[in-house]
């Protein structure tokens, strides 16, 4: 059977067959407390204990962070602060949709994961001294457009107000000293990344280096498991694959364990995931320590063209200004020049000054390359070519790891679209001596840096 199309049609047709939901609404909001409540002068109407605030990556741009911070009526704010941290992702992990939608329909459309979840926070909290918080990303929220921004805005202000809501009333059920943080973009505080992390640190008074790292734990559904079985109230069922290993890797990065909802409520035995690229693969090696080298890269020519070919994200600029810059290369790179005609003009200009060039873009195609073997002939010098193999999942990642952290980004580059690296794999056509290069270098990846820019390098950025 073809899936149903998510198109407005659908929408309509929900509504037509559901029951009006006005009145039901209407129905199950109107309890007796709520009209207790409304005869209730304000001075003696219980307060909203959820506190909210939001942050921003920094104080140039506008704040991306969501903070709901929960203090129960009861609580001895002088408590010294814990150092074991129980971390919760929330949507499919302690909530899920009371309409079995996928996306929740409204601020009253959740309830508990499993009936034991607000019984377990809470003894995490009082009986074994954790402090519990929840992390959760919502890039489906937008909590400010940018002035100039004219494009469709949709429901991304509603359902700011919407999860507020439905956060206070999960808060309240729970009813411990609690924070939930929401990333709303793709920034910092997006997981895998930390951002949210370091601001649990920061509101809890615990210094990140004293944090009981091996007895604090993150629980969430995107733990990257392929598809298999799992259990449900039926027994055994088929479950599908997760749609992201980013709450696995997230705890990876802050260096707790992890577990699925499924493992850490229900005592389910791991199933097994994948990740596209996992860091263990790629362990340090210490360039210095190895008697072997690793590169070289000879200078063959007086005067010449090296051309790279390879994805964004391969290695291409730090190859230059490690191996070809000492070798007196100068550098023609379009992010800089902004057009290939620029290019070429600057090329043929050094070129003619004497120098030795290298052509630092992507140059995917036969065509491309071409316009570069042209310049050569006119120039009369050899042209070399290096080909960088790295696998786009590869590259992807290299490029994340630069555009969060100044330490790998000596050009303030910034992350770069999915185009980017779906566009070269279109236009790509192995390069060929017979195009006319005098040699072509192939280039593996592997991490060429320090142990410190690999510490950094090696956590999931995607
Ligand atoms: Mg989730």
């Amino acid at each position: 059977m073809a899936p149903p199309h998510p198109t407005n049609k659908r929408k309509t047709t929900d509504s037509v067959v559901s029951p009006p939901p006005v009145k039901r609404s209407l129905q199950s909001s109107t309890t007796k407390s709520a009209v207790a409540n409304f005869f209730t002068p304000t001075s003696q109407k219980p307060k909203d204990r959820t506190t909210w605030s939001e942050r921003g990556p920094s104080d140039d741009v506008p704040a991306t962070l969501l903070v709901g911070r929960y203090v129960p009526e009861v609580h001895d704010p002088k408590q010294p602060p814990k150092k074991k941290i129980a971390a919760f992702d929330l949507d499919s992990t302690l909530i899920t949709t009371n309409s079995g939608k996928k996306h929740a329909g409204g601020a009253t459309d959740w309830k508990w994961w499993n009936p034991q979840v607000p019984g377990v926070l809470r003894a995490l909290y009082q009986e074994k001294d954790y402090q519990v918080v929840i992390l959760s990303n919502q890039a489906g929220m937008t909590l400010h457009f940018d002035p100039s921004y004219k494009g469709p805005k949709g429901n991304a202000q509603k359902r700011v107000t919407e999860f507020k809501q439905k956060c206070n009333a999960v808060l309240n059920n729970l009813d411990i000293p609690t924070t939930v943080y929401a990333a709303t973009e793709r920034d910092c505080y997006r997981k895998p990344r930390i951002g949210m992390w370091k601001e649990v640190c920061d509101d809890y008074d615990i210094l990140q280096n004293e944090v009981d790292l091996e007895n604090s734990f993150f629980v969430g559904d995107a733990g990257g498991r392929v598809a298999g079985l799992g259990r449900s109230s039926q027994g055994v069922v088929a479950a599908a694959k997760d749609f992201s290993c980013s709450d696995r890797n997230f705890a990876h990065n802050a260096g707790i364990s992890y577990k699925t909802p499924e493992e850490y409520f229900l005592g389910e035995k791991p199933r097994d995931f994948a990740r596209d690229f996992d860091v263990a693969d790629f362990p340090f090696e210490d360039a210095d320590a190895s008697d072997q080298p690793d590169l070289v890269f000879e200078k063959k020519n007086a005067k010449d063209i090296v051309v790279f070919c390879g994805p964004p994200g391969a290695g291409k600029s730090t190859f230059f200004w490690k191996y070809l810059k000492p070798l007196g290369y100068e550098r023609v790179n379009q992010d800089t020049l902004k057009s290939r005609d620029k290019c070429i003009q600057v090329a043929k200009e050094l070129l003619a000054d004497g120098s030795s060039v290298a052509i630092d873009n992507t140059n995917a195609d036969t065509d491309t390359r071409a316009l570069w073997v042209e310049v050569a002939k006119k120039a009369t010098v050899p042209i070399r070519c290096v080909w960088f193999r790295t696998p786009l999942y590869i590259c992807e990642h290299n490029d994340a790891a630069r555009a969060h952290n100044k330490s790998l980004n000596p050009e303030s580059r910034q992350v770069l679209p999915k185009l980017a690296f779906t566009g070269f794999a279109s236009r790509y056509k192995e390069p060929h001596l017979k195009e006319g290069f005098q040699d072509i270098m192939e280039f593996e990846f592997k991490f060429r840096g320090s142990k410190e820019e690999y510490d950094t390098w090696a956590r999931y950025w995607i």
